[in-house]
């Protein structure tokens, strides 16, 4: 049974995650509402603008919802916004947040000059050489605290984290025709829809 991801629909690049979804072997659904949300085996919560969408998580009543996923064996992927929604400490910053994967964030880390950039990056769990990784505007992560394993860095900062059910990339796994970072994801939800089951 093919494993169904909603991707958080209320901002930033939706489609390209829904089509990666697909390419990956996933059923992909856009959601937005508690319904939909109560239907998927795991959530992205994409890139876009953290304030902002930490604001509508708020004001459309999802937030403790998409906070007690991971305990209810549903993971989230959280990709550059969605890395700083899920981060328990945010640097300088006190913005709503989902809060529930043990790091700390910096946003904006990599610095005006080099707003955006590529790169090709090794990721622990990803099989078949390095993957190429589209950096915009992005955070990196500043403290792991234990039981969070660090998959992925650049310049000896972590830009891809794993905790349990939790898995955050600082890049944009979803703009590029490599689809191995979903296709660990999805691995990840059918571990744990297994688990939910026995
Ligand atoms: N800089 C944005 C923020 O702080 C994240 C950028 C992105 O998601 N591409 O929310």
């Amino acid at each position: 049974m093919a494993v169904v991801i909603g991707v958080l629909a209320l901002q930033g690049d939706v489609r390209e995650h829904l089509a990666a979804v697909e390419q990956a072997g996933g059923v992909g659904v856009p959601v937005r509402t508690r319904e939909e949300i109560a239907r998927v085996d795991g959530l992205i919560i994409p890139g876009g603008e953290s304030t902002t969408v930490g604001k509508l998580l708020d004001r459309f009543g999802l937030m403790e919802q998409v906070r007690s996923l991971p305990d209810e064996g549903k993971p989230i992927f959280g990709t550059c916004t969605g890395m700083i929604l899920l981060a328990k400490t945010i640097e300088a910053s006190d913005q709503p947040r989902i809060g529930v994967l043990d790091i700390a964030v910096r946003r904006n880390a990599f610095g005006r000059q080099v707003d955006s950039f590529e790169e090709d990056l090794p990721v622990e769990g990803v099989e078949g050489g390095p993957v190429r990784a589209v950096f915009i505007r992005a955070p990196y992560v500043t403290d792991v605290r234990p039981g969070v394993q660090v998959l992925a860095e650049v310049d000896g900062h972590p830009v891809m984290v794993r905790e349990g059910n939790l898995l955050a990339a600082a890049f944009h796994p979803e703009l590029t025709d490599d689809v191995r970072v979903h296709r660990l994801f999805i691995k990840m939800i059918e571990q744990a829809k297994k688990r939910r089951k026995a």
